[in-house]
């Protein structure tokens, strides 16, 4: 037998397979790793392939052998190495760096080991009682027996807790055939799932009945594609759970994917307490040793639920019935890191070659599904009521400018301190949401709420320093790369109150303090959930009432089931309205009416208090409402307005090189070459609305620079070739450079 084997080295000279002979007394298959020769080295390799001498073009002679087979299964699944090799060919990238998103990172690196622990069984028909009877001059031994007496395996670890030093009495049973002692792997198991108690679907709600009477019968078939589009608390999780039990009932696996490290904690919980150990968890916050056994547990077949963060999408989960993505709208299923993929994308093309259901669910879906599912590409469920029919929370908004009017200078209004006042004598829990600060700042009024914008583009611009740390500001826009100066009075109201924006989460926790001394908080942001467990721990914390006030980032705005929480504060509303990004107001009606689904989940109706310098904006008035409807068709045709997806393909080749000129050159040289392309190709010109090279918005991240040529691009099938063109230039990637191609990528910083 000749295998043919891909190294696992990212190199163009290795991208394809090279043959190995394969010694008489080895068994693989494909998906195997094994050890190979590479020149002078041994290098990891994936089997892709097995023929015969026949096949060989050249002498046998000449062919190395493989050295030897690295695990006791083939690591990869067939249909996963399908889709490697589906990746591999859509990114024009090597297929080994597809193929290494398929297993944990520490198992190709070989810095991890299988767990083993000795075990000790009493022999069947061995009857413990009685022989314990008999071994009078040996306590420990009686102990022992009597320890071991119904018959199941038990760590020799927890024995000793029990019995001092039982190794050598064991031995001596062992010896008497008494008991059998034997190694056998442990699976480390992500913390805190161990704890979790089991409980039973509760009778389902008309709404819930209703998605699965229509979802049931394709699951059964193993196909079809759903948005799920159901309100805050309308109990979509319940939904999943019932999908997954009947996936499990047909004797097929699923992926549950959740967007945020935080919300996996909850998630999980439901999970394990519905599934117990048939639930595996995936996420990038596990230990080596942890991820690698919980991967081997699905692998194996001994879970069948996996719960996970986006690469859990490529889970080994055998007969995969069904994959649900929950909040289908977050940006966090578009991977920032190549080979760059989109996890509903892969769920999509898993599904359709291994036979599963997907199921994409929102309470805000994305403008992109929500218009696909009407296009017909998915089946659209929805579930407008809340559970037992529980209101939706009630949303004020406050303008920011009138508190400013008055001599409020606070970030909190004078509403927003008065609800938190009567929320904590009500003995209730608040949670203040303020959205990440983004890379760059913008400019605004705080007195009429003015905001400098592209005349071009209708994209907030943001303030940047030209020339180093201490060089004049600009204000530049990440369209159009038009500059100008940053205004000193407001050009609409005359105000000097022009500034940039940006207030962080520990102001607001001490603006806190400072207004209720008495009150505990918990902060939840990127600086104090760096420790693996820090999510769980703090959720826990205010989940338990140790502290009244929730205060975070978009961490903390979706998914998050807090029976207590009356009071949402979003503290400033304007901070993703204005980012430079067409998706901003979509971003702003996402996070405000996510957050305002926290409150309220229980028998307290729950109350919004939503600060902004723009009350009459449109996508804040319904996020206000809460009409998903409403703010659909509004943006819906502000994007056939302005030409953004998805209607047009916004597309970029971004450089990153460790070396300014050489990343600005090969911009430079990507653009003249689709410039070329475009004068010899009319039609494609035509559809071809903008192209341009410029500098990243990010210029420089990890010590790499970055340039990007950018191209708008009606969307319609005549685009294909320029968008291959496009994909085709990345292979222009060298030891100084590499190229990158992303079409509506996540953001384009
Ligand atoms: P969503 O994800 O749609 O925002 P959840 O799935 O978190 O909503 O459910 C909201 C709350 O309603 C949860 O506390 C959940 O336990 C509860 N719930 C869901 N379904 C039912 C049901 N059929 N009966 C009673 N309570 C339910
Ligand atoms: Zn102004
Ligand atoms: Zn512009």
């Amino acid at each position: 037998m000749i295998a043919q084997v891909i190294v696992d080295v990212v190199h163009t000279n290795v991208a394809r397979p090279f043959s190995y002979l394969v010694p008489d007394s080895m068994s693989l298959t494909v998906g195997s790793r094994v050890l190979v020769p590479l020149g002078p080295r041994r290098v990891d390799g994936f089997v892709v392939g097995l023929s015969t001498e026949e096949a060989l073009d050249f002498p046998i002679e000449k062919l190395k052998p493989v050295v030897k087979v690295l695990d006791d299964y083939p690591a990869l699944l067939p249909p996963l190495l399908e889709l490697a090799e589906e990746m591999a060919l859509e990114s024009h990238c090597p297929l080994s760096e597809t193929l290494r998103l398929m297993l944990p990172a520490a198992m190709r690196t070989g810095r991890i080991q299988q767990k083993k622990a000795l075990y000790a069984q009493l022999v069947s028909g061995v009857d413990a009682a009685a022989e314990a009877e008999k071994q009078r001059r040996a306590p420990k031994r009686a102990t022992l027996l009597r320890l071991l007496a119904d018959g199941s395996a038990k760590p020799v670890a927890d024995l000793s807790a029990l019995v001092n030093e039982p190794r050598e009495s064991l031995k001596a049973l062992e010896k008497s055939g008494l008991i059998t002692l034997v190694e056998r792997e442990v699976f480390r198991s992500p913390d805190g799932t161990d704890a979790i108690a089991r409980t039973v679907a509760p009778p389902l709600t008309a709404d819930q009945q209703d998605a699965l009477g229509t979802m049931l019968p394709a699951l059964a078939q193993g196909k079809g594609a759903f948005l799920l589009h159901g309100v805050t608390g309308s109990g979509k999780t319940e939904v999943y759970l019932s999908m997954v039990q009947k996936t499990l009932t047909m004797g097929k696996g699923a992926i549950i994917l959740v967007p945020e490290i935080a919300l996996t904690p909850q998630m999980v919980r439901w999970f394990v307490s519905r599934f117990g150990p048939e639930t595996a968890v995936l996420h990038s916050r596990l230990t080596d040793g942890q991820r690698y056994d919980e991967w081997r547990r699905i692998r194996l077949g001994q879970a069948r639920v996996v719960v996970g963060a986006r690469s859990a999408i490529f889970a080994p989960v055998e007969k995969l019935g069904l994959i649900v993505i929950d909040e289908e709208h977050e940006q966090t299923y578009l991977s920032d890191k190549h080979p760059r993929y989109d996890a509903r994308r892969i769920a999509m093309s898993r599904s359709k070659r291994e036979g599963a259901t997907v199921l994409l669910s929102s309470a805000t879906p994305s403008i992109l599904s929500f218009a696909m599912a009407r296009r017909g590409d998915y089946t659209l469920v929805e579930m407008p009521r809340r559970v037992n029919d529980r209101p939706l929370p009630e949303v004020t908004i406050v303008d920011m400018r009138r508190e400013l009017d008055s001599g409020n200078r606070s970030i909190f209004s004078r509403l927003l301190i008065q609800k938190l006042h009567a929320c904590f004598q009500n003995g209730q829990q608040a949670m203040l949401f303020l959205n990440r600060r983004g890379y760059n700042t913008f400019v605004s009024c705080r007195k009429c709420g003015y905001v400098v914008k592209c005349p071009q583009c209708d994209l907030s611009m943001t303030l940047h320093r030209e020339h180093g740390e201490d060089g004049p500001q600009q204000l530049r826009c990440h369209m159009c790369g038009a500059v100008q100066d940053p205004p000193d009075v407001c050009p609409e109201c005359g105000s000097k109150y022009i500034r940039y924006f940006g207030s962080g989460t520990q102001r607001v926790e001490e603006e806190m303090h400072k207004l209720f001394p008495q009150i505990q908080t918990v902060r939840m942001d990127i600086d104090t959930t760096r420790e693996r467990d820090a999510h769980a721990k703090l959720l826990g914390k205010f989940g338990r009432g140790e502290a009244q006030v929730l205060i975070g980032t978009q961490m903390i705005a979706k998914g998050l089931d807090f029976p207590k929480v009356t009071l949402v504060g979003v503290v400033a509303a304007d901070m993703t309205l204005n980012l430079p990004d067409y998706r901003a107001p979509e971003r702003t009606f996402q996070l405000i009416t996510q957050v305002a689904g926290r409150a309220g989940r229980a028998q307290q109706p729950g109350e919004v208090i939503v600060q902004t310098y723009k009350p009459d904006n449109p996508c804040i008035e319904a996020a206000a409402a809460q009409d998903y409807r409403a703010f659909f068709e509004m943006e819906f045709s502000r994007r056939r307005a302005g030409l953004y997806p998805p209607f047009t393909l916004l597309a970029r080749l971004l450089v990153e090189s460790e070396r300014e000129a050489d990343a600005k050159a090969m911009a430079e040289q990507l653009y003249n070459t689709v410039q070329t392309y475009l004068l010899s190709h009319p039609p494609q010109k035509k559809r071809t609305l903008m192209v341009r090279a410029d500098e990243a918005p990010v210029k420089r991240i990890r010590g790499q620079f970055r340039y990007h040529v950018l191209l708008k691009i009606f969307d319609h099938p005549d685009a294909a070739p320029l968008l291959a063109l496009l994909s085709e230039l990345t292979s222009l990637t060298n030891e100084n450079l590499r190229i990158y191609c992303e079409i509506n990528p996540a953001t384009m910083m």
